[in-house]
């Protein structure tokens, strides 16, 4: 390190992964400015952004306009929660695995924590396991997950070049949306996992996903073809595919968000 611009970027990168409040730096080489600082939620707080919702990053022309900015706290190194400790996917789900944190370890076959490579670049996440991830322990292998496949297959890409998973590790009753408390307490593995993958891009998949990653509560309809951020990655917020396999007039927008998060992969 040379420069005072590059210490100061160790030093807040540092800051960061101590938990301290989160720290934005444009890229090396471009212009320097202010950097931004943002204080972080407690994740599940139900907090809205309104602190975090900044635009770290202007996103290229061809891009839709920059939207939410969700910071929440990163893992503290010293804390005894297991789950700050484990450093891989599998490690993660073998927590998963055992959890009773919330009412949905009572009805559950299996748990599904999620699936894919180590190194994956996207991330789709959705709501929660239905009835055939609830048995497999697998997500996304009912209808929904063949068109997730095809919707994946239409960028150029193997599902199983993708990392997939929900939101909550266990199926809801009925597959009725998870409660608040059941989100709270089962999001730390979500967040967890993406700080062990740290894609380089994000697919939000339905209201639940789009609203937990941006701690947010606005519509999916508001929170569509912009670039939003978590800790930093980029999220594009789409339509659930089960939802798509309820009205197909939703086959042609998710086509567009699809698209965006294929310019940003390849960006
Ligand atoms: S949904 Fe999540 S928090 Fe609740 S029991 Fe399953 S793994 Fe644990």
């Amino acid at each position: 390190m040379s420069d005072g611009r590059a210490l100061a970027r160790a030093y807040l990168e540092q800051q960061r992964l101590l938990g301290t409040d989160a720290v934005s730096l444009p890229p090396s080489g471009e212009s320097p400015v202010d950097p931004v600082v943002t204080p972080g939620l407690r994740p599940g707080s139900g907090d809205h952004p309104a602190a975090s919702t900044r635009s770290p990053a202007q996103p290229k022309a061809d891009l839709p306009p920059a939207g939410l900015s969700y910071d929440p706290p990163a893992r503290d190194l010293f804390a005894a929660d297991p789950l700050q400790q484990v450093t891989t996917l599998a490690q993660v789900a073998e927590l998963v695995a055992p959890c009773t944190r919330c009412r949905l370890c009572e009805a559950r076959s299996h748990t599904v924590p999620g699936e894919g490579p180590d190194g994956a670049r996207l991330v789709c996440v959705g709501e929660g396991p239905g009835r055939t991830e609830d048995e497999t322990g697998r997500p996304f292998v009912g209808k929904a997950g063949e068109l997730l496949t095809k919707i994946l297959g239409a960028i150029g890409l193997e599902r199983a070049q993708v990392y997939i998973c929900n939101v909550v590790k266990c199926r809801p009753p009925e597959n009725r949306t998870p409660q608040y408390d059941e989100i709270a307490a089962c999001v730390p593995y979500l967040f967890r996992q993406l700080e062990i993958l740290q894609p380089k891009v994000i697919l939000a998949m339905g209201n639940t996903a789009a609203q937990t990653l941006l701690n947010t509560k606005q519509s999916l309809g508001a929170l569509r073809v912009k670039v939003h951020r978590f800790r930093g990655i980029p999220v594009i917020v789409t339509y659930h595919p089960a939802a798509l396999l309820r009205n197909p007039n939703w086959k042609k927008p998710t086509w567009d968000d699809v698209r965006i998060a294929h310019r940003l992969l390849d960006g």
